[in-house]
């Protein structure tokens, strides 16, 4: 398989490079040449088949051919160890929980698989491959987890001090071994600045490898097509119910661009709701063709405040740059503060169910279109995007009830913390880095 650039203007690569490069040279984004297809009977053969059986058929397509069947097979196991829960609310409602893994949300699947590929291709060229990353929360952290021991990476990543909440900042700071944090005296925007000024630094370039671990990288699109193409066989199989509507909470819209390509590969999915907190850039445009991008909005589902969001050049191209064509499989809809807040209290008092503010933005957005008369009929997959105890301030205020932090959070509050202070001066990231073993 052969990845090319969205924009058009760079040499086509091989998912190897695709990974280790994350953006294209002329500032695109990485697509399939050729976006992989199962055939109604292989579709069949995996109705049944468990996460783990659907993730290694997708991924053999994707990536096939570059990393031996075995190896794919076990880097899929190691990466998906525990459960993605499908939720039944109601006859036709679902909530798909994607927070099982290590941070509590939905970031670890795409950042365990990647930090797999990549110590599996640093490995092949004997490499030691440095990532650097600027996190002003989560990312980092599902950054820090996935690449936490694997051997031939080693992950740098700086975060504002002060700036992120004691959570973020026990799981940035103890992942420890192959992952070290630095406390920059500054804000998020000086720990961006300083890793941008890293990357085009020629003379640390020259020693160290670098790659960033954004969500711009299509090795962590892939592993996200897993969850909603397993979806949607595992609805059939044990209720009897075919192509759901899949609610989406998005920010970057990483999540529902991974979404759309299990559904162009050949899953059976209905349809897709791109739920947005006040940030709409894509809702709006959904309405009139028009992109135009607004400054970021601060709301209480914080993960999706994201004005310009990055993945939307991907979701573009897949629909030829045609809203009306993305309108056929794409329904935008914008959620205010007050009805997440408002969303939270009554999901509690029907079903007994806690969420978390992200995906009460992607149960809203589902009610709404129902409510306006679409979709009603078929079957709805709500993703939870994240454990309602790394929100547990708005929850405990919204419901007036503890809530229970499971234990991999508890026992990470009494980690040390780990990290090295730094001042906002790109030299003292430059001396830092070159202070690593070569
Ligand atoms: C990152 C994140 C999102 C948004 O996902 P995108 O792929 O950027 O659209 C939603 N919810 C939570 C909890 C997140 O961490």
């Amino acid at each position: 398989m052969i990845y090319f650039s969205t924009n058009k203007a760079s040499v086509p690569v091989s998912i190897k490079h695709a990974t280790l490069q994350g953006l294209a040279p002329d500032g695109g984004l990485y697509i399939p040449s050729e976006m992989p297809h199962f055939s109604e009977a292989e579709i069949k053969l995996l109705e049944g088949a468990s996460f783990s059986n659907v993730a290694f058929a997708i991924a053999k397509k994707f990536i096939g051919g570059e990393i031996p069947p075995d190896h794919l097979s076990d880097i899929i196991d190691s990466c998906f160890d525990f459960e993605t829960p499908l939720v039944r609310l109601d006859e036709k409602t679902f909530v798909e929980e994607l927070f099982c893994g290590p941070t509590l949300a939905f970031k670890d699947y795409g950042a365990r698989f990647l930090a797999r590929l990549t110590g599996y291709f640093a490995e092949e060229d004997n490499k030691m491959i440095t990532v650097l990353v600027a996190t002003s929360g989560d990312t980092g952290s599902a950054v820090a987890f996935g690449f936490q021991g694997i051997a031939n990476t080693r992950v740098v990543l700086l975060y504002p001090s002060g700036k992120v909440s004691r959570l973020q900042e026990q799981q940035l700071t103890t992942a420890g071994g192959n992952v070290h944090a630095l406390e920059v005296k500054g804000d998020f925007d000086d720990c961006q600045r300083m890793v941008k000024q890293a990357f085009v630094d020629p003379e640390l370039n020259a020693g160290l490898t670098l790659t960033s671990a954004n969500s711009i990288n299509i090795s962590r699109l892939i592993p996200q097509s897993f969850y909603y193409a397993w979806a949607s066989l595992y609805l059939k199989d044990q209720f009897g119910l075919s192509n759901p509507v899949f609610s989406v909470p998005s920010g970057n819209y990483g999540n529902l661009t991974a979404g759309v390509m299990a559904k162009m590969t050949g899953f059976p999915i209905g349809h897709f709701i791109a739920a947005s907190n006040a940030n709409d850039s894509v809702t709006r445009y959904l309405d009139d063709g028009r992109y135009d991008p607004h400054p970021t909005i601060t709301t209480h589902s914080t993960a999706m405040d994201v004005g310009n969001p990055s993945n939307f050049a991907r979701l573009r191209y897949f629909y030829g740059n045609d809203h009306i064509a993305m309108g056929r499989e794409i329904t935008g809809i914008s959620v205010s503060d007050e009805e997440t807040i408002s969303t939270i209290r009554s999901v509690f008092d029907r079903f007994g169910y806690i969420m978390d503010p992200h995906t009460a933005v992607g149960f809203r957005a589902l009610e709404r279109s129902r409510a306006a008369g679409s979709y009603h009929d078929m079957p709805g997959i709500v993703l939870s995007t994240a454990h309602p105890a790394k929100f547990i301030d708005i929850i405990e205020d919204t419901l007036k009830k503890d809530v229970v932090i499971p234990e991999r959070l508890l026992s990470l509050l009494e980690k040390e913390k780990e990290a090295t202070l730094i001042s906002s001066d790109y030299r003292d990231l430059a001396s830092y880095l070159n202070s690593l073993d070569q």
